[in-house]
């Protein structure tokens, strides 16, 4: 299996593209410690890796919460030893042009998007420093390359978790530490269902994603989840600070 004796952390898990790669690290032989912020949800990931023979434990945190996050990590180590693996997953949307965004929605997305990736990592990078190895795998987007209307906080978030990970890869590389990003084009997950909710027209809005991939529709969360495989994996040992491109070929931005 590419994750035995593996331990990954991963942060969101409770949904989308989170969840189904908990699920599938899991069916690679990792143990998974499932993050979410939603209880339920996170619980319910774990009960679907147990059912199918894995092992997994939830741990409710809020990423933007500095105690949250700390205890999170203590108590990972406690259970498991180790974090071998780190997926800076959780995220949420942000709609509206520029000069239409409130202030709180702009610090929101930023606060999650950003400062998520920030703490968890802050409080997970010390032991990987301590066993000289890790993975870590932050969630951009491919909208940190192609500008998409609408999304203005969002992309600029997606854009920052870029240029820190090729900072945190050149700092920790002598630590043995592989920082990569994943760039997905548009997933169907609950996340892009609530942003389309939100359109005028939300059928227009399918169709108008759909028109920019060259495969004709949207990715699915196991197309991200089989990447992010590979970035946990030592298979992807010489990728450093790397971008990671699972756009369906998204074109017209
Ligand atoms: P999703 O909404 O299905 O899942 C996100 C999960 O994160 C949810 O379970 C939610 O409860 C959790 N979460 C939100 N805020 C949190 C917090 N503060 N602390 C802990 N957990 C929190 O979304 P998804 O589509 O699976 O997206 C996952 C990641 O992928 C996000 O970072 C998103 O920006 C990114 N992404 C998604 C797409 C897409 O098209 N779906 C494309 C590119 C990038």
């Amino acid at each position: 299996m590419r994750l035995d004796k593996k331990v990954a952390l991963i942060t969101g898990a409770g949904s989308g593209i989170g969840k189904e790669t908990a699920l599938l690290f899991a069916k690679e032989g990792a143990k998974v410690i499932v993050n979410d912020v939603n209880e339920v949800a996170g619980k319910q990931t774990v009960a679907e890796i147990i059912q199918h023979g894995g092992e997994a434990l939830f741990i409710q945190a809020n990423v933007t919460n500095e105690s949250d996050v700390k205890k999170m990590v203590d108590e990972a180590l406690i259970s498991y030893e180790k974090i071998d693996v780190l997926f800076n997953n959780a995220g949420i949307s942000g709609i509206g042009v520029l000069h239409e965004i409130d202030l709180e929605d702009w610090k929101n997305v930023i606060n999650v998007n950003i400062n998520g990736i920030f703490l968890v990592s802050k409080y997970v990078i010390p032991h990987m420093i301590k066993q000289q190895s890790g993975s870590i795998i932050n969630m951009s987007s491919c909208i940190a390359e192609i500008g998409l209307a609408n999304r203005a906080s969002y992309a600029a978030t997606k854009g920052a978790v870029l240029s820190l990970t090729k900072s945190m890869q050149v700092d920790y590389a002598k630590d043995k530490i592989r920082v990569n990003a994943l760039m997905p084009g548009t997933i169907f997950t609950p996340f892009v269902e609530d942003y389309l909710s939100k359109d005028a027209n939300p059928d227009a809005a399918i169709q108008s994603i759909k028109s920019r991939q060259l495969g004709g529709d949207l990715g699915k969360p196991i197309d991200v989840a089989y990447a992010a495989l590979y970035l946990a994996s030592d298979e992807s040992k010489f990728m450093m600070g790397s971008p990671f491109m699972i756009d369906g070929g998204v074109v017209n931005g």
